[in-house]
């Protein structure tokens, strides 16, 4: 690739670009067509070591030593680098993680605008004077947690990072980033622009390799003092046990089995984009997919018909196509969501979509697929598949409609397609989820709007102003001066 302007076999620490202290290198490679394009450092324990030493470094020298406002002016000199640099950021992610340009390059801005928002909000987080006893001033304080771990998967890297890195740096942390092993790139190339933009050695060190060991050394160190992991439940939950071992925070960013509610008062052709695109964006592998449209039976055969037109017209393309999605991120992936619809193979088609003529063999396309008539207990309305699946569910009323959003072990996302404003309120509050949209669907995006899950979703929040919050610790002062 002629975009890679940085050294991609090598880790980012203290502000150099070293090998992995083993010597090894990981291939990476294109989901569109199974070729190499790059080898990454395969790094272990010694180069996590390293990195939080050097993390811990910085936070006793120049990055401790940044005020809240230098902080944020770095952090928006490096979202007006990241926008600069969009469109050859958007090559690169495109041929890394599969996804079509059009949806890379809505990363890289939004990587940018995390950047930007962040850095905007580093010198406003305050705390608050507490009325107390007589004689006494109390406040409390805001602080950094001081070196953070995080660790990242293959699906969204730039939104990850934006989200999660961004929002520690404002706060003042140093951070320790474990791409993943599929797609890691646009990792490196963050963390080279953001020494461009001025962010001193160690605040932000780059440590690629495989997740059970780069991953497992970061979530275990005891220099480590809170873990951000996106990614599986059970990897999550063995990141979480790893870190309690230290007795230290941990947001959790499972993924869903995220529910849009369509009544028969519905705007229907307001809902049709979202219904698909929520289900089909990066093929599938987001968190916050759609992949349960819940349907009142007096629209469900309307609904059905108009989502199975759109799926007949989707086509799964190589990335540098930019046609509506790409392959999957590997074979291993598609491996999963073939089995998943090997379970389906009883259940009704409502509709297949293509697979491009030109995708050639070594990709990893799979054809979109509508499913109708989904019962609620089924695999595929029931566990997160991560891949171009949509099941549509009948329902009759309010009531069946919330049990069954609120059926599965997830609650990430859930939307609300209705006119009733009272219905909208009730379910609203009904819904387990961290997030739901009325009459709208906001799949990855809202750089504003806290984000997290609960129950198998994981738990914590990143995004907006909350997760300055998480990426901080409150001290409380209390003065006796009589
Ligand atoms: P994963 O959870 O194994 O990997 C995510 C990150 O964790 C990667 O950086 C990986 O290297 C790291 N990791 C792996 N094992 C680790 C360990 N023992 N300790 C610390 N870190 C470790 O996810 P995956 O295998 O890439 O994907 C499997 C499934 O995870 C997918 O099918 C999907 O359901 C889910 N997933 C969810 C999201 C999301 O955004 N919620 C993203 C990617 C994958």
């Amino acid at each position: 690739m002629t975009d890679l302007w940085f050294e991609t076999d090598k880790c980012l620490i203290a502000g150099r670009w070293i090998a992995a202290e083993s010597g090894r290198t990981l291939a990476l490679e294109n989901p569109s067509d199974g070729t190499e394009i790059a080898r990454i450092a395969a790094g272990g324990a010694p180069d996590i070591d390293a990195a939080v030493g050097a993390a811990r470094t910085s936070l006793r020298g120049d990055w401790g030593q940044t005020p809240a406002a230098g902080r944020g002016r770095v952090l928006t000199r490096l979202g007006q680098l990241v926008a600069e640099n969009a469109d050859r950021l958007a090559r690169i992610e495109a041929a890394d993680v599969g996804k079509p340009l059009t949806q890379a390059k809505a990363d890289a801005l939004a990587l940018a605008r995390y950047c930007e928002f962040y850095g905007g909000a580093a010198d406003k987080v305050m705390g608050e004077t507490i009325p107390y006893l007589d004689g006494y001033t109390v406040y409390t304080l805001r602080e950094p947690h001081g070196v953070t771990g995080h660790i990242v998967p293959w699906n969204y890297p730039m939104q990850i990072i934006g989200r999660s890195v961004g929002a520690a740096l404002a706060m003042g942390n140093a951070c320790v980033l474990k791409p993943a092993e599929e797609a890691c790139l646009t990792a490196l190339a963050f963390a080279d622009l953001a020494m461009q933009a001025g962010l001193p050695a160690g605040a932000l060190n780059v440590v690629p390799g495989l997740g059970a060991e780069a991953g497992a050394a970061l979530a275990g160190h005891p220099g480590v003092n809170h873990v951000s992991f996106t990614g599986s439940v059970a990897t999550g939950a063995a990141v979480q046990a790893a870190a309690a071992a230290n007795v230290v925070p941990v947001t959790l960013e499972l993924g869903g089995k995220s529910p849009q509610l369509v009544f028969d008062d519905a705007d229907i052709d307001a809902a049709l984009p979202f219904l698909v695109n929520a289900g089909i964006q990066n093929a599938g592998q987001t968190c916050s997919a759609s992949s349960r449209i819940l349907v009142q039976r007096g629209v469900y055969d309307q609904v059905v018909a108009r989502m199975a037109e759109r799926y007949q017209q989707l086509v799964a393309a190589p990335a540098d196509q930019d046609r509506d999605l790409g392959p999957l991120i590997s074979a291993r992936q598609k491996g999963i969501v073939e089995g998943f619809l090997t379970k389906g193979e009883n259940l009704e088609v409502a509709a297949r979509g293509n697979i491009s003529d030109e995708a050639p063999d070594g990709g990893h396309y799979v054809a979109p697929m509508l499913f109708a008539g989904v019962p609620p207990d089924h695999p595929l309305a029931r566990d997160e598949i991560f891949g171009p699946v949509q099941v549509v569910i009948p329902f009759d009323g309010e009531a069946e409609a919330l049990a069954i959003a609120n059926g599965t072990d997830y609650g990430l996302v859930a939307s609300i397609w209705t006119r009733d404003g009272a219905r909208q309120m009730r379910l609203a509050k009904a819904l387990h989820s961290g997030q739901v949209f009325i009459n709208n669907y906001g799949a990855g995006g809202g750089v504003e709007l806290p984000f997290g899950g609960t129950g198998k979703s994981g738990h914590g929040r990143e995004k907006g102003f909350e997760a300055l919050y998480g990426f901080s610790t409150l001290k409380t002062v209390a003065a006796l001066h009589g």
